[in-house]
């Protein structure tokens, strides 16, 4: 069977992080089913029917936070707000078919039926006092709203591939509203002609919709349309247990791209969030397309950790390939240096990224301990590399640079060699000529890289010059 599935997200002004996850598991069992199975497709639909909400801009982070995490869609993304005209349509054969009707209920009946049901402790329900009234009785002057003839008895079934059945008895359940009384499709309507339309498949989305999908069921019934797959995922919530929200920190996938997180990570991070595939935790996006199945999605809710998704980006950057990382950390790099970046810097900083790269979790934490390749001469010293340049230091390294100026090499091993003879003739341990050599070349004394591979790719001027500026604070 050919699977199309889709995201739909309403414009927030960002991709959620629960959104991305659902946006993921869509795009990945389209993916699954298009190389391992009868074809696949993965829509996007922007639910943008809310139209103070729905600026450009708003659309437009949907699109960055999809496009950065790699999450390509099929075709044009569909405007929801764009098929008004077919939703009213929908409606309009239901009321052929005698499955819609007008209801003129005024909103005093309304809050009426609401005080009710508060009194009797449910939930309000219409009572459809305009289900089989006849037109001709409609009060003057109102524009009615039109509701679902619903299903009076027996229940409605939902086999869902996360949740397994679920049930609702009919009874529970009103004509819900299709218009209102402007005329405006409600969501429940919107949702159904379009994934119809667009020939949905797999309707993979958060759980927080699944008595919705109980209400759209009676919906494609009554259309006579055939009823989609359903998957509903649970939510993802914070580290206490609460839904997750704005106090649990990041909630938009912009935000994690700010803190430094890369896409393959957080995409990664989100995968096992909520399904599994045994132990494994790294997992390459191929064998995630692979291994991709509704039937390991987890029932209860995710817990957001971040100390996990920190570690994962860690593995993923200490395997990025040294070649995109840089193009990622000059960039900011120039940011910081006002755009005035020595044209060594990109040099420096392939030689010297496989070893930046093994502490850092973050692209911040990244950018933050490549700044000393950035940095122009004489160097911002921190207070403990000022604290290791003491007179008694300064000393040493005044000889050494002597030493160093005559050699005729500039290599990491020679050099290793040369201030290990240089230390051992002068009675010294190798930290101490060591530690004020990494203060005065880097400004601090916690950078990352072996001292005398720094040397080397800093070549012989940088590297005098940055010592020669440590000896004339003096
Ligand atoms: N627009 C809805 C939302 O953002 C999703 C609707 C759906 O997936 O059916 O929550």
């Amino acid at each position: 069977m050919k699977v199309v599935t889709r995201f739909a997200p309403s414009p927030t002004g960002f991709l959620h992080i629960g959104g991305a996850r659902t946006a993921l598991y869509n795009w990945l069992y389209a993916k699954h089913h298009e190389k391992f199975g009868d074809g696949g497709k993965f829509l996007l639909r922007i639910e943008d029917t809310d139209r103070k909400r729905s600026t450009d801009e708003a659309v437009d982070a949907i699109f960055d936070g999809m496009s950065w995490l790699g999450l390509d869609w099929d075709g044009e993304a569909v405007s929801q707000y764009s098929r008004v005209e077919r939703h009213k349509e929908a409606v309009q054969q239901l009321i052929d078919s005698g499955n819609a009707y007008p209801c003129y209920c005024s909103p005093e009946e309304l809050t009426e039926m609401r005080e009710l049901a508060k009194s009797e402790g449910r939930s309000m329900r219409y009572d459809g006092r305009w289900r089989n009234r006849d037109p001709s009785e409609a009060p003057q002057g109102v524009d009615p709203v039109m509701r679902l003839k619903a299903p009076l008895d027996g229940e409605t079934v939902i086999a869902d591939l996360v949740q397994g059945d679920v049930r609702v008895d009919n009874s529970q359940m009103d004509d819900m509203v299709l218009l209102r009384a402007d005329g405006t499709p409600t969501y429940m309507l919107a949702v159904v002609v379009d994934d119809h339309d667009m020939e949905v498949t797999h309707v993979i989305r958060g759980d927080d919709h699944l008595t919705n999908a109980f209400r759209q069921v009676q919906l494609y019934r009554a259309l006579g349309w055939d009823v989609p797959e359903f998957a509903h995922i649970s939510l993802i919530h914070g580290p206490d247990g609460a839904k997750m929200s704005k106090r649990h920190g990041a909630l938009g996938v912009d935000a994690y791209r700010d803190q430094g997180f890369l896409p393959e990570a957080l995409r990664n991070y989100l995968l096992r969030l909520g399904w599994s595939h045994g132990d494994d935790e790294i997992i390459s996006t191929d064998q995630a397309i692979e291994w991709f199945d509704l039937s390991n999605v987890g029932k209860s809710a995710a817990q957001f950790d971040f100390a996990k998704l920190t570690n994962i980006n860690g593995h993923y950057i200490r395997t990025c390939d040294n070649d995109v990382l840089v193009e990622l950390v000059l960039p900011e790099l120039a940011k910081m240096f006002d755009g005035k970046l020595a044209d060594e810097v990109s040099g420096r900083l392939k030689m010297g990224m496989s070893q930046l790269k093994e502490r850092a979790k973050t692209l911040l934490e990244l950018i933050e301990s490549a700044k000393f390749f950035a940095e122009c001469r004489p160097l911002n010293l921190t207070e403990k590399a000022s604290n290791t340049l003491n007179s008694e230091a300064l000393d040493h390294l005044s000889e050494l640079c002597k030493q160093l100026d005559e050699s005729s090499e500039w290599t990491a091993d020679q050099l290793k060699q040369q201030v290990h003879t240089f230390a051992e003739s002068s009675g010294l341990k190798l930290g101490k000529v060591a530690q004020p050599l990494r203060a005065a070349l880097t400004g601090t004394t916690t950078s990352p890289g072996d001292i005398f591979h720094l040397m080397e790719i800093f070549g012989r001027d940088e590297t005098l010059g940055r010592l020669n500026d440590a000896l004339s604070r003096a």
